[in-house]
């Protein structure tokens, strides 16, 4: 093998400048006075100057008629560097001889060649990286769905301006009601959609005074308001609602996914349906909670601000009073009350202070009491006997509506059991809010009070509420099925409150209709509310099921039931709610209400 000859210094040189001159990176080569030597092809194409008329002009020249103030600080730096250090390197963006930004690495460096002083610079192209982090900061700050600032922009922007300020702000927190019930009936794309179109329409009304307008994520904005008075954003604000009243319209893509939506919200326009025959879009109209809290009233620091905004908002959902609240020290007490009553639904289930108390069903033509109705009380360790309509909202709010079934559930098989002992043999309806049945041990909790044999299924009747189905929790239909299979009776409560009873009706295997008391209360003098009455009765007869009559005070009010069919009913005119105990001596003392 033949050893190859040594590489010739002219060679080399040759292979070095060639290398350079066809090199991606543009190179250039100046004298001890900075002018450009020489120039690489690289190079010619970035500033847009060939070499004939760069050579022997000054570095930097072929920017000089775009140089920002920064590009000239720049390049003045890039000078002094190389005039003390011999040194320079940096990201730099530079604008070229068409006015474009390039943004490069440049590193130039002295070399010195027989006494003489040279610079030798090389420029690599770091657009590409510098678009990547352009767009992974604007990732991080900006919401990729609306394009708004994010949490942590608001905050950085919104604390400078709070800093130099001597006006009033007002910071404004909004939230879409019931977002993402309605999300997640119309699907993750269409919920989406929802908000982008919302968002348009708000940039597009282009509110006044406004400063900021951020995103903090699903269906919580922030507005801004700066220089202005309250009754300005109160003018604002009012304008925001009014983007709500045209409807948004969505594409349903199943008829499932409509009847869901629908079910849910009055928001949804049943006969607002563009497309009747396909069942594919629906009109959604928005409502809006909004907290607002004004600086320096209310705090003087950003975050204060933020905090008491979000209570206003939270004061609004909770309250359901009205759709706008301006933040006051009040506010603080009802935040800390609800917080209490949490804490204290929690020690209440530990320590069983729900009870059971048992309205008569009776048979309206013998005054017979059939069965009875368990309506929980809570024995309050200090504000004594609690009706639900104090704390069953929080029940079901902080999710213990389950652990209030099962207590209830294991009460009211105690009492059954002790009835039967007696030789009273009756039935039971317990109230059960939809979201019960979501929870997983539902079925096996019941499944297992039946196998013990504690207690019949046949005795044992659940009623659900029109309201608590509105609010379309998952699988329920499923669930009320399985808990068939177990032999227990359902009943559909409060009907014709909600606005779909009869789709319930055919949807859910119901045996029972409960007539709700208004339509009692108001029967005697209206022949619409008799007429009413008088349909769900035939309706109930051709569906084989039961009804019985709600809230039945006067005995005028039983006497018209009867006559227009109804057999069964309970109200104030036979008893109230009572003890276990007053139940027992009713039964025993066999108590008939004709
Ligand atoms: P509901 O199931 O429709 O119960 C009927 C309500 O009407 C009861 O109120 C009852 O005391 C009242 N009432 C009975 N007869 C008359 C009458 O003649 N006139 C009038 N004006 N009212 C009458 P209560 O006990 O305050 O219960 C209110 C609601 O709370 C119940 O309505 C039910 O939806 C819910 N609830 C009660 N117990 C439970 C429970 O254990 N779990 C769940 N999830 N909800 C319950
Ligand atoms: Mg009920
Ligand atoms: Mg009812």
């Amino acid at each position: 093998m033949s050893t190859p000859s040594p590489i010739t210094d002219s060679i080399k040189q040759q292979l070095l400048a060639q290398f350079c001159e066809e090199h991606d990176n543009a190179i250039s080569i100046l004298d001890a006075d900075l002018h450009y030597l020489s120039v690489n092809r690289a190079f010619e194409v970035m500033v847009g100057y060939n070499s004939e008329f760069l050579l022997n002009r000054p570095l930097g020249v072929y920017a000089t008629e775009f140089l920002s103030l920064r590009d000239g600080t720049v390049l003045n730096d890039m000078i002094g560097d190389l005039r003390s250090t011999g040194l320079y390197a940096n990201n730099v963006s530079i604008a070229n001889r068409y006015g474009q930004t390039l943004n490069c690495y440049v590193t130039y460096r002295q070399m010195t060649i027989d006494d003489q002083v040279y610079f030798i610079g090389m420029f690599r192209d770091i657009s590409a990286l510098v678009k990547d982090k352009e767009k992974l900061t604007h990732l991080l700050n900006f919401d990729p769905l609306t394009g708004l600032p994010k949490r942590k922009v608001f905050l950085s922007q919104a604390n400078h301006l709070l800093l130099d300020n001597s006006s009033e702000i007002f910071i404004v927190r909004f939230n879409i009601n019931r977002y993402r019930t309605l999300a997640s009936s119309i699907g993750l794309t269409q919920g989406n959609n929802l908000i982008i179109e919302f968002v348009e329409r708000v940039n597009d009304i282009k509110l006044k005074h406004l400063k900021f307008f951020a995103h903090f994520g699903s269906d919580d904005f922030v507005l801004l308001f700066d220089g202005c008075h309250k009754s300005q954003v109160s003018h604002q604000l009012d304008r925001l609602m009014q983007v709500c009243q045209q409807p948004f319209i969505v594409d349903c893509c199943s008829k499932d996914q409509l009847i869901n939506a629908y079910h849910r919200d009055e928001i949804v326009d049943f006969n607002g349906l563009v497309d009747n025959s396909s069942f594919k879009k629906i009109n959604i109209y928005l409502q809006l909670s909004i907290g607002i809290s004004h600086y320096p009233k209310n705090d003087n620091q950003l975050i204060g601000l933020l905090t008491k905004a979000e209570k206003a908002l939270q004061y609004v959902r909770e309250s359901k009073v009205d759709d706008i609240c301006w933040y006051h020290a009040d506010l603080d007490r009802f935040i800390s009350d609800s917080l209490q009553l949490e804490a204290e639904l929690r020690v209440a289930i530990q320590k069983c202070q729900f009870v059971p108390y048992y309205q008569p069903k009776v048979n309206l033509s013998t005054g017979e009491i059939i069965g009875f109705e368990a309506l929980v009380r809570w024995q309050h360790p200090t504000r004594g006997l609690l009706k639900p309509c104090h704390f069953i909202d929080a029940i079901i709010k902080y999710k213990l509506s389950f652990e209030l079934f099962c207590q209830m559930a294991v009460q009211i098989t105690k009492h059954l059991q002790a009835w039967e002992n007696l030789g009273f043999h009756k039935n039971i309806c317990i109230n059960a809010d939809a979201m019960e049945f979501s929870h997983t041990d539902f079925y096996n909790f019941l499944s297992d009070l039946f196998s013990k044999k504690l207690i019949n299924p046949t005795q044992l009747n659940i009623e659900i509420t029109e309201s608590s189905l509105m609010l379309g929790h998952a699988n329920v239909k499923k669930q009320l099925e399985q808990l068939k299979t177990l032999g227990v009776g359902l009943a559909l409560d409060d009907f014709g409150t909600g606005y779909s009873s009869l789709s319930y009706l055919q949807e859910y295997p119901f045996d029972i209709i409960k007539i709700d008391k208004s339509f009692i209360l108001k029967m005697v003098n209206s022949r619409t509310q008799q007429a009413i009455v008088k349909a769900i009765l035939d309706l109930a007869i051709a569906l084989d099921m039961v009804v019985i009559a709600e809230g039945i005070e006067t005995e005028q009010q039983r006497d018209l039931l009867l006559n227009m069919g109804c057999l069964y009913g309970q109200g104030y005119c036979f008893s109230p709610p009572i003890p276990y105990l007053s139940a027992t001596r009713m039964l025993t003392e066999q108590i008939n209400f004709r």
